[in-house]
């Protein structure tokens, strides 16, 4: 079975106030991005490695990520799109022919554990489709442009998600010509899936795999990756 992956690394990263790309800041002595995909490759179950970055940030990729952290690895480097869902649409036009499974995560999720990509690549196997989530951890109000609330919604029903997300190869392709033709715009992948009707199941992941967005999360990205360092020395 093959499986590709595609980082959507693409993004401009606005609050991030930061004049570089949020992909190749430093976390703890490396690229953001190079954590991703060093998790990625850790995860050791996909045949293709497909990076989207941003138009005319691929010298930038091959010099600060690619030159120095993985000289030896092959990625195919894509231009991205407008918004995340034009991107990984420019991810999926290069799939290899033999590829079925289909990985989507975002560049900025660089504390991500390869075990959860197996984890998720074992029951997208079994569903056809699989996601990372946590258990939301406060009430979440609706409220309309005003502030005023509308509802609350039931906390033990809602999950808030994250990537790998992983899929058929057939049903994300498909899921993706509907979304543009019927014009279905969605902040995760899932949700095209979810709109073509297809069946998703949420697999447990792990609060400490959080999208770096504000400044405060490498902060905590930073504290997280030096709890682990500390762990694995006194491991050995
Ligand atoms: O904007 P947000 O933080 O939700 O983006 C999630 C991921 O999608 C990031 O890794 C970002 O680089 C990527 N992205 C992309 N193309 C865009 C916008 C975001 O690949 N046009």
């Amino acid at each position: 079975m093959s499986v590709a992956v595609i980082i959507a690394a693409a993004g401009q990263g606005r609050r991030m106030k930061s004049a570089i790309n949020k992909q190749y800041l430093n976390l703890s002595g490396r690229p953001v991005i190079a954590h991703t995909l060093s998790a990625c490759i850790a995860a050791d179950c996909f045949t293709q490695i497909i990076v989207v970055v941003a138009p005319g940030e691929e010298e930038i990729f091959r010099r600060d990520v690619v030159f120095p952290w993985f000289p030896a690895r092959k990625f195919f480097l894509v231009p991205g799109g407008k918004e995340r869902q034009d991107s990984v649409r420019e991810g999926l036009a290069v799939l290899a022919n033999n590829i079925e499974y289909v990985c989507i995560h975002d560049g900025a999720r660089p504390l991500v554990q390869p075990s959860l990509f197996r984890r998720c690549l074992t029951v997208a196997r079994e569903k056809g489709g699989a996601i990372a989530a946590v258990a939301v951890k406060d009430t979440i109000k609706m409220a309309n442009p005003q502030g005023e609330v509308i509802k609350t919604l039931p906390r033990h029903k809602l999950w808030a998600v994250q990537t790998p997300q992983i899929f058929r190869r057939d049903w994300l392709e498909l899921a993706y010509r509907r979304a543009y033709q019927e014009g279905i715009q969605a902040t995760d992948d899932a949700a095209l899936l979810e709109a073509a009707g297809y069946p998703i199941q949420i697999v447990s992941a792990d609060y400490e795999n959080i999208k770096i967005t504000t400044p405060e999360d490498l902060l905590l990205a930073e504290a997280i990756l030096r709890r682990r360092q500390d762990e694995n020395r006194h491991r050995l």
